[in-house]
This record gives C-alpha cells, sequence and structure tokens, in this order.
C-alpha cells in the first residue's frame, strides 16, 4: 500500500482490519459442496457480518447467488437495503409489535414467535394491502426465543388464518451441535415431526432450516431445504477435527509507531504486570481495548512481526499495546499481525479466543468501528 492510499483509506493511524473476499467466496463454495443442491443458503451476516462488515460480505455473497441473508434487527436489515441489498433479509431477532411498519418500508422478513407479533404484522399488512412474509421460529430445545415446542402446532395453525401474512419458513436452533449430538439429533427429530404434521393438516412452509455452521458439517439430516451459516462463512471453525477445508477472512493488523531500549527489571505499562528480564527493545502498537482487542489478552497473546511471534507485554492498553521484541531489529512501520498470517505462521481468532475463554465469534465481532475494514480485492468501502 503507497503512503498516500494508506492514509485515504484507513487515516493517520495505521492500525486496520483486512477483508479478503476471496476467502468468503472460497468458503462459500465449501458449503455449497457440502449441502446437496436442492438446499438454499440462508448467509448469518449479523452484527455486521460478525465485524468482517455487513454490506461488502453481502454484496459479495449475493454476487455468489446467496439465496437469503439473515440479521439480528430491522435495523441491520435497513442498513442493508440502503447499501442496495436486493435479495431476501430475515430479521432472526425480535421487534415489538409497535415498530413492524418498516418490515414493509424496506421489504424485510420477520422472525415471529408470538401471537402479538403476528397479530401485529398483519394488522400493518392488512392497511398497506400487502401481504407480509414471516418466518416461525420454534423452540425444539434452544432454550431462547421461539414458540414452545409443545404449543407450537396450534398457535402456526392460528397465525395460517391470516390471510396478510405468508408464512414463508419456519425454523429451529441448536444450543450444543458442537457437544451433544444425541440432543441435537433429537430437536432434527421433533422438528420435522412437527413440519409433517403441519403439512397433514393443510399447511405447507415453503422453507424449513435449523443447521447453524455446527449442523452444516455435522448433521446431515438437519440441512432440511434451507442452512444458516455464519461463523464457518467467515473461515472459522465451530470445532477442530472438522472436515471442510476452509480460509479465515479476517485479519488485524497495525505497524509499530514507537521502539525504544529498555534495561533489564523494568516495569512495562499500567499496573507493570510485566517487567523486563534483560535489556531489550519495547515496541508500541498502535491497537488497544479501545478497538475491541481484549485487555484480557494482556501477557497472553503472540503478535506477529517479520514472521515472529512475539508475546504482548504487560496490560494492554485503550490505545496502546507494548511488546517486549528482545534484540530482533524491529523498526518504526513494521507491520505487526494481531490476527492473520505472516511468512509460515499464523494467529487465528480461535487461539486468541482459546487464551481468554471465549469464543472466536466474540474476537471477530468485539473488534470495534474504530478500526477500518479494508478490502484489498474491490477496492475500498
Ligand atoms: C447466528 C445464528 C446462526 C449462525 O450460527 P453459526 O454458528 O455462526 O453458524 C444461525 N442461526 C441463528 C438463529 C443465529 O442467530
Amino acid at each position: 500500500m503507497k503512503t498516500t492510499d494508506a492514509i485515504e483509506t484507513i487515516g493517520y493511524r495505521p492500525t486496520w482490519v483486512e477483508i479478503n473476499l476471496a476467502a468468503l467466496e472460497h468458503n462459500y463454495k465449501q458449503i455449497r459442496k457440502a449441502i446437496s443442491r436442492a438446499t438454499g443458503i440462508i448467509a448469518c451476516v449479523k452484527a455486521d457480518a460478525y465485524g468482517h462488515g455487513a454490506g461488502p460480505v453481502s454484496q459479495r455473497l449475493v454476487s455468489l447467488g446467496v439465496e437469503y441473508l439473515a440479521v439480528a434487527s430491522i435495523d441491520e436489515a435497513i442498513t442493508l437495503r440502503k447499501e442496495g441489498i436486493k435479495t431476501p433479509i430475515l430479521v432472526l431477532g425480535m421487534v415489538l409489535p409497535a415498530y413492524v411498519s418498516p418490515l414493509f418500508k424496506y421489504g424485510i422478513t420477520q422472525t415471529v414467535c408470538t401471537w402479538d407479533l403476528a397479530e401485529a404484522i398483519s394488522k400493518h399488512a392488512a392497511y398497506f394491502k400487502k401481504q407480509a412474509k414471516i418466518h416461525i421460529k420454534v423452540d425444539t430445545g434452544m432454550g431462547r426465543l421461539g414458540f414452545a415446542y409443545n404449543e407450537a402446532y396450534d398457535l402456526v395453525r392460528e397465525i395460517a388464518r391470516l390471510k396478510f401474512l405468508k408464512i414463508e419458513g419456519i425454523f429451529t436452533h441448536f444450543p450444543s451441535a458442537d457437544s451433544d449430538t444425541a440432543f441435537t439429533r433429537h430437536q432434527v427429530d421433533i422438528f420435522n415431526k412437527l413440519i409433517t404434521r403441519l403439512e397433514k393438516s393443510g399447511i405447507r412452509i415453503p422453507m424449513h432450516h435449523a443447521a447453524n455452521s455446527m449442523g452444516i458439517l455435522h448433521y446431515k439430516n438437519s440441512h432440511l431445504n434451507f442452512v444458516r451459516p455464519g461463523l464457518i462463512l467467515y473461515g472459522l471453525y465451530p470445532k477442530k477435527g472438522l472436515k471442510i477445508d476452509l480460509r479465515p477472512v479476517m485479519s488485524l493488523k497495525t505497524k509499530v509507531v514507537f521502539t525504544k531500549r529498555v534495561s533489564k527489571g523494568e516495569g512495562i505499562s499500567y499496573g507493570h504486570s510485566y517487567h523486563t528480564k534483560k535489556d531489550t527493545t519495547i515496541v508500541i502498537l498502535p491497537i488497544g481495548y479501545g478497538d475491541g482487542y481484549p485487555r484480557s489478552l494482556s501477557n497472553k497473546a503472540d503478535v506477529l512481526i517479520a514472521g515472529q511471534r512475539f508475546k504482548i507485554s504487560g496490560k494492554v492498553c485503550m490505545d496502546h499495546i507494548l511488546v517486549d521484541v528482545g534484540d530482533a531489529r524491529v523498526g518504526t512501520g513494521d507491520e505487526a499481525i494481531l490476527i492473520g498470517a505472516s511468512a509460515s505462521e499464523r494467529i487465528g481468532a480461535e487461539e486468541l479466543a482459546r487464551l481468554i475463554d471465549t469464543i472466536s465469534y466474540e474476537i471477530v465481532c468485539g473488534i470495534g468501528g474504530r478500526v477500518p475494514r479494508i478490502y484489498p480485492d474491490q477496492g475500498v468501502v
């Protein structure tokens, strides 16, 4: 990147996220290979596409023929519509019955799991004389949103009578696909039973979906006619040892902005939780927990500088990270990679997550809006 480009695209602080849309495309195609031709994809691009930038990510997926996108809120759906995305969008989260009018203005599909919401959408639909598409969510064991499994049959039948509503989809979600196979199989089983029972009573719902990333990779009979991948699109594995070739999409990079020689025994950063063990070089990176890089990674995570691993030294600050590089010849302006690959080394979001007992989802979603996203293979967004 030339200096002028860098300033135009990422600003005056050399800290940025690089999104590899070619890797996204690769992962998408791997998912297509893992499902049957008759199965469609609802790509989860909520939380700004897990921190990857919902606009550019959705645009690439749409160009690849994705059938549906899923977001958490009406606001996220509106943002995509304003960026020109015309593909159907499903809102996975709830909306209060008073706030349903944007569904009509922007042509958004809402998840429904209360009678009140179904009724509110139906009333609006009657007023606008437009049929509204909804997906019904059924709780088969997640214990979060959804019609209770035992009540779902009766409620779906009642909702099906609302003539301005079109029940386009019915779905459920897995709480433990990575850890409890028997439970997940049971969920698929009872969900299928519900669909069959509804069909026998004359209610045919076109879209049936249950599988998240883990469902796609580990439970073929959960694919139904649509799947809802999130994590694996971004090249992250929900579990070790899964047989799919994924490429990580996000890299988090910065550059050394300051270096200094420090004598043996000096305390470094807030609280002096790190002391130099010998005379050494300390370098400063302009990124911190103010960018969503977790403070709990202090003295734990590695960074890559010139293809070599170095551990973060002392506390991660709001805007800075310090690294003891020993006698390595590291200078101002050298690139440092916090997530990503350099030479034969790579640091994955999974690695950072393991160090602090969380999941890779939280690491990538957490990288804040202060860090510009750049898309080298499509220009800058
Ligand atoms: C986020 C989400 C998904 C995607 O889950 P991954 O584990 O990231 O594949 C699927 N379904 C629902 C309801 C979700 O909220």
